[in-house]
């Protein structure tokens, strides 16, 4: 094969700080910080500051492949870390503070990290877990020395500010295969222990690249981006390099996730696009029903991470004008797989078209490949109509778990595609359908019902604040929907009208045989229906039809 005759230069992280410096200076990074206040930077300036922090690292004796932990909120300095870890070749490995203490214990220790790096708000967190943790595990306050917090149980404790005093402002970076890990992040799954994905510099340049590609309104040099979903989750959907490769400007919302708190961030910093999980939009859909109005300059926001419900979009689109952008993903794809983002004939399509197609996950990223296969492996059509097990292939695509050869082993199918656990619909003209997750879908009588759709369309019944649909065994059909629901505050929806509403929204059989009404639903560290928890909450409910 005759090959091509370019020059072969690594795909490489700090190349897009460095780039961002350069051509972008100005750009702001703005943050809400743990210790109180706003501050303020930019690329060119933190630059910088990331290259005297990549100096104090080496000083400290970070070697490469070195295992460098975060605990933090979305603020600079975690973003300067992404960047002076992997410059030097070491991991940045972000780990999620809302894990149950012991799946954090384990996870620093499976990944044996040798500094964990951590916001001052959470030091209680890190003293409680210190006995478990390594022994040689060494600590940083991400502070200064006037807010560092008090050494008890956390001797020898680093102070960031200090690591960087006196190193100098500008580095060579080594020149790294691009193939070298650079970042890591643990999936939390629902059974077992959590897993570790390893990104390498060129899974995640050529991740925020095509990122970037998939949604051109979310970037450009005149823009602002909020990222609510964390860095700590998932490269934070890839926006910490995809921000700076294409010079939008970032906010940092820091530790204040509440709807008031991001609103007025929002509107102060005129934010025009912000992503994160669907719980994060109700907290601000509420705040802007009583503002009624949007932030200023709001112009779009992503949701991902679990299914945007039909209600939510409507009313970002309808009532404040806001356009949706719904994506999917998982943290084994870096994490984007699909984006919303319409063509402009898509565009112009009546409302309730658009809604339509905005309801789905949206169609796939530039170098994400996807097939849906059934219970023996053999494709299916993409038809729109035939559900399967989707498998996703891609640069950005992990081919395994870190130091777990049980669950690599079962990862890919035979042809070298990752096996996604998700049940979805693939549309002639590329869009994907999430279906369920393949363990959640409910088996009635041999037909499947999808607890996805059922949520969705519970949603919309007033009076429904929160619900979740589960499969519950029954000796006629095998397994029958369960729907659980917490009420709106000061709403008390019946039973039967619940029922009612969605006889009209799905297929008679399709309706739950029971309503349950809680008052909180279980949440994963990431914000998402726990529903392992709810089943073992409800491990001993019956349906009345069953019984
Ligand atoms: P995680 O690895 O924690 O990001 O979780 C990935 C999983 O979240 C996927 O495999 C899906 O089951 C689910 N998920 C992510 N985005 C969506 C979405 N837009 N709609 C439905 N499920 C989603």
């Amino acid at each position: 094969m005759l090959k091509g005759m370019m020059l072969d230069r690594p795909l490489s992280i700090p190349a897009i700080i460095d780039y961002a410096a350069e051509v972008h200076p100005n750009a702001e990074i703005v943050s809400v910080t743990v210790e109180g206040g706003i501050h303020r930077t930019n690329y060119k300036d933190i630059r910088k500051r990331i290259a005297s922090l990549a100096h104090g690292l080496l000083a400290l004796g970070v070697k490469p492949s070195d295992r460098v932990a975060t605990l933090a909120w979305n603020g600079y300095r975690h973003f300067e870390l992404y960047y002076a870890i992997s410059g030097i070749g070491a991991v940045c490995h972000t780990i999620n503070p809302r894990l149950f203490p012991e799946q954090l214990a384990y996870i620093v220790n499976h990944a044996q990290d040798s500094l964990l790096f951590f916001d001052i708000t959470f030091a209680p967190l890190v003293t409680g877990l210190r006995p478990k943790l390594p022994s040689n595990l060494k600590y940083v306050a991400m502070t200064g020395r006037e807010t560092m917090p008090a050494q008890d149980g956390l001797d020898g404790l680093l102070c960031y500010e200090d690591l960087l005093a006196g190193q100098p402002d500008t580095i060579v970076w080594p020149e790294l295969d691009e193939n070298t890990a650079a970042a890591l992040s643990y999936t939390s799954g629902t059974t077992g222990e959590p897993k570790g994905v390893l990104y390498s510099h060129r899974s995640n340049v050529l991740h925020a690249t095509s990122g970037v590609i998939g949604s051109p309104r979310a970037f450009g040099s005149d823009r602002k981006i909020l990222p609510v979903v964390p860095l700590f989750h998932v490269n934070a959907w890839g926006l910490p390099y995809s921000a700076p490769l294409s010079g939008t400007s970032l906010v940092f919302p820091g530790p204040k996730l509440d709807g008031a708190s991001l609103f007025d961030l929002m509107d102060r910093e005129k934010v025009h696009n912000s992503w994160g999980v669907p719980t994060v939009w109700l907290g601000l859909l509420n705040e802007m029903k009583l503002r009624g109005r949007k932030p200023e300059g709001l112009a779009q926001v992503l949701i991902g991470g679990s299914a945007a419900p039909q209600p939510m979009i409507e009313t970002f689109e309808r009532d404040f004008g806001v356009e949706v952008c719904h994506g999917w993903g998982m943290t084994e794809m870096s994490p984007i797989g699909t984006l919303g983002t319409l063509t402009p004939e898509m565009e112009q399509l009546s409302f309730e078209e658009r809604i339509a197609l905005k309801v789905r996950q949206g169609r796939r990223l530039f170098m994400v490949e996807m097939k849906i296969v059934d219970e023996n492996g053999k494709e299916l059509p993409k038809d729109g109509e035939a559900f399967g097990e989707l498998c996703v292939r891609g640069p950005s695509v992990a081919s395994g778990y870190y130091n777990n050869e049980a669950a690599t082993a079962q990862a890919l199918d035979a042809e070298g595609w990752f096996r996604t656990g998700d049940v979805a619909k693939i549309t002639p003209d590329g869009f994907l359908q999430i279906v369920d997750r393949t363990k959640d879908l409910v088996k009635s009588g041999g037909e499947w019902i999808s607890s996805i759709d059922l949520e969705n369309a519970a949603l919309g019944c007033p009076g429904v604040a929160h619900c979740a649909v589960l499969a519950m065994p029954h000796p006629r059909w095998g397994e029958r929907p369960l729907l659980v629901v917490v009420p709106k505050p000061d709403a008390k929806p019946a039973k039967e009208d619940i029922l009612t509403y969605l006889s009209t929204k799905v297929a008679s059989w399709q309706v739950p045989d029971d309503v349950l009404f809680v008052e909180s639903i279980p949440l994963t560290a990431t914000a998402k229906i726990s529903k392992l928890e709810l089943r073992k909450l409800l491990k001993d409910y019956v349906l009345p039809t069953a019984a």
